[in-house]
């Protein structure tokens, strides 16, 4: 066929225009998406490379994480979330994994400043793969799929505000700081469920949850 040939290209087709910057900027794109190294270049031409995503480390979190999900299962997890491949279908994914709860309802005492809007939520992580779901921690789960807190709390706050109407948060609001009694709860299975050699985690004495709980506050 006579007019696909290269030379008379650049005349008259928008089509056949070649644009090697955009070819650059998808490959890159995808690089990116895929979770493999990448480079950009500044104007100037300096190059910066991104470092190919990798399993993270251990979150050496008292709780374990890392032992309840097993390598073989944090490996597929994470090639599973790196094939995707996609921004967007990567980051509908991590929202499919947390479950956001509203803080349990509890009624303010009259004359208390009641009624303020701030919504509190807890958030649970999960790893779900092969029928099998196992609750982590937040630390555990960027790191099982290499993913920065930035990125997570982007996704999630995205599907938050496009969510499904909220429900009235009045008179909700308990103290900022304080642990959802689920959350106690799944701490509290989680240390009984340690061996005894392991305790030097949690201190000698094991109904003191002190530790963990204020380790628990901070990550989740
Ligand atoms: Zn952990």
């Amino acid at each position: 066929m006579a007019d696909r040939s290269e030379q008379s290209s650049s005349s008259n087709s928008r089509k056949r225009k070649r644009n090697p910057e955009e070819w650059k900027k998808n490959k890159r794109k995808s690089l990116r998406n895929r979770g493999k190294e990448y480079e950009t270049a500044s104007k100037s031409g300096e190059k910066r490379t991104f470092a190919a995503k990798q399993l993270g480390k251990d979150c050496r979190c008292p709780l374990k994480c890392f032992e309840k999900v097993t390598l073989e299962r944090r490996e597929n997890v994470f090639e599973g979330f790196w094939e995707l491949g996609d921004w967007t279908a990567q980051n509908a994914f991590l929202c499919g994994s947390v479950k956001v709860t509203a803080v349990k309802r509890r009624y303010a005492k009259k004359g208390e400043a009641s009624l303020h809007s701030r919504r509190n939520y807890s958030r649970q992580y999960y790893i779900n793969d092969n029928g099998m779901s196992t609750r982590v921690f937040k630390k555990a789960f960027l790191a099982i799929y290499a993913i920065s807190n930035g990125r997570l709390s982007r996704a999630l706050s995205k599907m938050q505000s496009v969510g499904s109407p909220q429900t009235d948060q009045r008179g909700r609001h308990e103290p900022k700081n304080k642990t959802p009694e689920e959350d106690v709860q799944f701490v509290r299975a989680h240390i009984q469920s340690f061996p005894t050699e392991s305790s030097h985690y949690c201190r000698k004495d094991k109904a003191n949850l002190s530790g963990t709980c204020s380790y628990f506050k901070e990550t989740v």
